[in-house]
């Protein structure tokens, strides 16, 4: 294979512009001709329902489509195709992931907060969720295990997953027993923007969901993004766009681990990105050297060196600085290859997932260490949280206060109301005060 375009550059021999280009992710696809395809297809099926999806599944996945729900027939001729070792490693990491978010159940609070007032916060499962697992250029189970496992957990009474079919119908078998693992009884065929929309303002044969869930490529997303700021469409989980990587790494990382987990996360797709952060030159160096050498062995080696050309080895004045660095960059992963990382997370709380240590591959919570991968991208991890099992729950609260309850508040009540000019809402307390007394 060609060299890769990836080169080592020293932090401190950098312009202040050439530094901010450094954190920059690559241009996200938001065109206008996106934004106006995806509007499209979501009236489309609005106004045409399974038979607008069903014409949009022959235009991008399955020429041959004529239905949009996958029948318990086609369910169980697919899932002869199941082999016992993917059985077996999907059933590992079911019990991983079910182990992690299972201890994340929410409790109820109740607290008085005055004499006679008692407030309380309580958890409801959202009632129908929408679960999407990319299909256009990788099978996805592990993103099926990802949104079902917690669905199932919370007890989501209505789960559809939805995955565009392969050009002869299909879909995986082994995304197939995830739903049938995770209690999944509606599966549909169909992906992109016209799957968002069936699930956002139902069709025929799909009822509406109340939150959609799960990564996807660029259309995808922005039906997402549009659904959601739609009035009558629903929430979704979080912006998820390309993959990305960090690594801090020191003289004490070993260079062929540290690009094997680069390559990683380059080869899900051209615009994934991803970043070395050491001090050693020398760890850089060989780095350098493995990635070309292990890329060249690749199945996905154009898609990853694509990526590559996006990527970053910086070398930088200490430990420290790298740390820093990050924390402005906020990756979607963070892998710490040195010593004693662990000493170093109080000091990192911009990251999606962290991996601590040169024995934890970031591919190991892409499967089976029991963490979510659907992680906040583009810097998000400033302010959004990974998925996790609150997500399948809608929190809401309720107050009760007894007549002597409400004559302790009634001072503060009133006198809000006053500054605020808000006449009934004064009367509500006072018609109740009067009536008491
Ligand atoms: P996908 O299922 O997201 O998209 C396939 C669909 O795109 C097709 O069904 C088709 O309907 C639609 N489409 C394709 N070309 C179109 C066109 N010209 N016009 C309108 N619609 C079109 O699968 P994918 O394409 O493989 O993308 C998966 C993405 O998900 C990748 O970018 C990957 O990095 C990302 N991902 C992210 C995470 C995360 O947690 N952040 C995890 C896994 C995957």
């Amino acid at each position: 294979m060609p060299s890769l375009n990836i080169r080592v550059e020293r932090w401190s021999e950098l312009s202040e512009q050439k530094r901010t280009e450094r954190l920059m992710r690559p241009e996200q696809s938001r065109s206008l001709s996106l934004r106006e395809a995806v509007t499209d297809i979501l009236s489309q099926v609005r106004e045409q329902g399974d038979a607008a999806v069903i014409k949009l599944t022959q235009k991008f996945d399955n020429p041959s489509a004529t239905q949009l729900v996958m029948s318990a027939e086609q369910k169980a001729e697919t899932l002869k195709d199941l082999t016992a070792t993917v059985k077996a490693a999907i059933d590992k990491a079911y019990s991983t992931i079910t182990e992690f978010h299972r201890q994340q159940q929410p409790r109820d609070i109740r607290v008085e907060t005055a004499p006679g007032v008692v407030c309380e916060q309580r958890y409801t499962p959202l009632q129908s969720v929408g679960l999407y697992i990319p299909g256009g250029s990788a099978t996805l189970p592990s993103t099926a295990l990802m949104l079902g496992v917690p669905a199932q957990l919370a007890g989501c009474p209505r789960k559809v997953l939805a995955t565009p079919p392969t050009a002869s119908g299909g879909i995986p078998a082994a995304v197939v027993y995830v739903a049938e693992l995770c209690g999944i009884d509606d599966i549909i065929l169909c992906g992109g923007a016209q799957a968002i929309a069936a699930l956002a303002y139902g069709t025929e044969s799909v009822s509406a969901v109340d939150k959609i869930f799960g990564p996807g490529n660029a259309f995808v997303t922005e039906a997402k993004q549009q659904v959601s700021q739609d009035a009558s469409g629903v929430a979704i989980d979080m912006p998820a766009g390309p993959s990305e990587l960090l690594v801090i790494a020191d003289e004490t990382a070993n260079p062929a681990f540290v690009a094997s987990d680069l390559l990683s996360q380059a080869e899900h797709g051209a615009d994934s990105q991803v970043i070395l952060l050491t001090p050693s030159e020398q760890l850089a160096t060989q780095v350098q050297r493995q990635l070309q050498q292990q890329c060249s062995e690749l199945s996905r080696q154009e898609t990853a060196a694509e990526a590559l050309a996006n990527s970053r080895l910086i070398v930088t004045d200490s430990l420290n600085q790298a740390i820093s660095l990050s924390e402005q960059y906020a990756p979607e992963h963070l892998s710490l290859q040195f010593n004693q990382a662990r000493d170093y997370l109080p000091q990192l709380t911009r990251a999606g997932s962290i991996f601590v240590g040169h024995y934890t591959p970031e591919s190991g919570g892409d499967y089976a260490t029991g963490t979510n991968h659907v992680l906040p991208t583009y810097g998000y991890a400033r302010n959004y949280s990974s998925l996790g099992l609150l997500d399948f729950y809608r929190r809401y609260t309720v107050q009760e206060s007894t007549a002597q309850g409400l004559a302790g508040l009634a001072d503060a009540i009133t006198t809000l109301c006053d500054v605020e000019g808000l006449d009934a809402h004064k009367r509500a307390v006072t018609i109740r005060l009067e009536a008491s007394s």
